[in-house]
């Protein structure tokens, strides 16, 4: 169940390794995941990918993960390296990081080592990290992933984390320090958070926070998620939509994917061509493939041949 106001159980893991390949489309990069599981909880979540009831109640700190990934990059000394993502399958940003420290230990091996990296989070309290982030502005850039500004919805579909106003306060201190920030509007949940003005209001709100870019896609579906989704459909009252998320999806129940399912064309084209409407009225850029490109440009030193590593994580 992904609703629930019962604080999570957080333990420690020793893990044998930390930087994986992962790879989403056509897009290859590496990433580290700190923590195992996350208590933001959100109903949408791609990463219960091996659904456990226990990813949003139990997470895992991988208390060596600094240390791990001081050793891997010296045996990639001499070589080039992609920019890491921090994080792929949890929220490095957790409550379980103000406990462990793992994210901000591992921040600071990268920057030792002069790898540039990009943060994803929902949270706020990545403003403990402000000045690590500052000092080394040339070289990253964070992602915030906002879904909406309509705190009742928040409070269902992704309960644990902060309200959107807090972490809008935040992503101006980050902007304020001259740091690269953007964010992904992911996933638009159609009937949910999909129309117009809740889309604009969003927007609106990262023009006046005085922001580069934003980025966008519609939710996939997956066996485990529509189980989700189809609740929260019913817990706002608007169990006729269960119908609609079968056309625009194509599916027809029981739903068995095992593999993310994207809406239809018609469906996506609408809703992103909205997004990029209400951008193209603002002097912001739609993606965030500038900024990848602005980091990787910077780091020379490191080159990973894609051959040498396995790719061993798909998000
Ligand atoms: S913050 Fe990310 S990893 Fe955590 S529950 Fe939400 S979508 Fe999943």
């Amino acid at each position: 169940m992904w609703y629930s106001d019962k604080a999570p159980t957080i333990v420690r893991k020793y893990s044998k390794s930390i930087l994986r390949y992962f790879k989403v489309g056509s897009h290859l990069g590496l990433t580290i995941n700190p923590y195992q599981g996350c208590h933001h909880r959100c109903g949408y979540c791609y990463a219960t990918y091996k659904w456990s009831p226990d990813f949003y109640d139990k997470i895992y700190g991988k208390i060596n993960a600094p240390e791990i990934l001081e050793s891997e990059l010296n045996k990639l000394k001499n070589t080039s390296i992609l920019p890491v993502m921090i994080s792929s399958a949890t929220d490095a940003y957790q409550y379980a990081e103000a406990k462990f420290g793992i994210t901000k230990r591992c921040i600071e091996v990268l920057q030792q080592y002069q790898i540039p990296f990009y943060v994803f989070t929902k949270s706020s309290l990545i403003e403990r990290d402000l000045e690590l982030f500052r000092n080394y502005n040339d070289n990253c850039f964070i992602v915030w992933s906002i879904t909406t500004i309509d705190e009742k919805i928040k409070r269902i579909i992704e309960p644990g984390t902060p309200p959107t106003s807090r972490v809008f306060d935040t992503i101006r201190k980050f902007i304020d320090s001259g740091i690269r920030c953007c964010i992904n509007i992911d996933p638009i949940v159609p009937f949910i958070t999909d129309g117009e003005e809740h889309i604009g209001s969003i927007v609106d709100n990262c023009q006046q926070l005085g922001l580069r870019c934003i980025s966008g896609s519609v939710l996939r579906l997956r066996h485990d998620i529509w189980i989700r989704i189809r609740e929260i459909l019913e817990l706002f009252g608007i169990s006729w939509a269960i119908r609609e998320y079968e056309r625009i999806y194509g599916f027809q129940e029981p739903f068995h994917h095992e593999n993310n399912l994207s809406a239809n064309r018609t469906y996506t084209d609408k809703v992103i061509n909205n997004l990029k409407d209400e951008i193209s009225k603002t002097n912001i850029s739609f993606g965030f493939n500038q900024l990848i490109e602005q980091i990787t440009q910077l780091r020379q030193a490191y080159a990973i041949s894609l051959k040498q590593c396995k790719i061993s994580e798909y998000v």
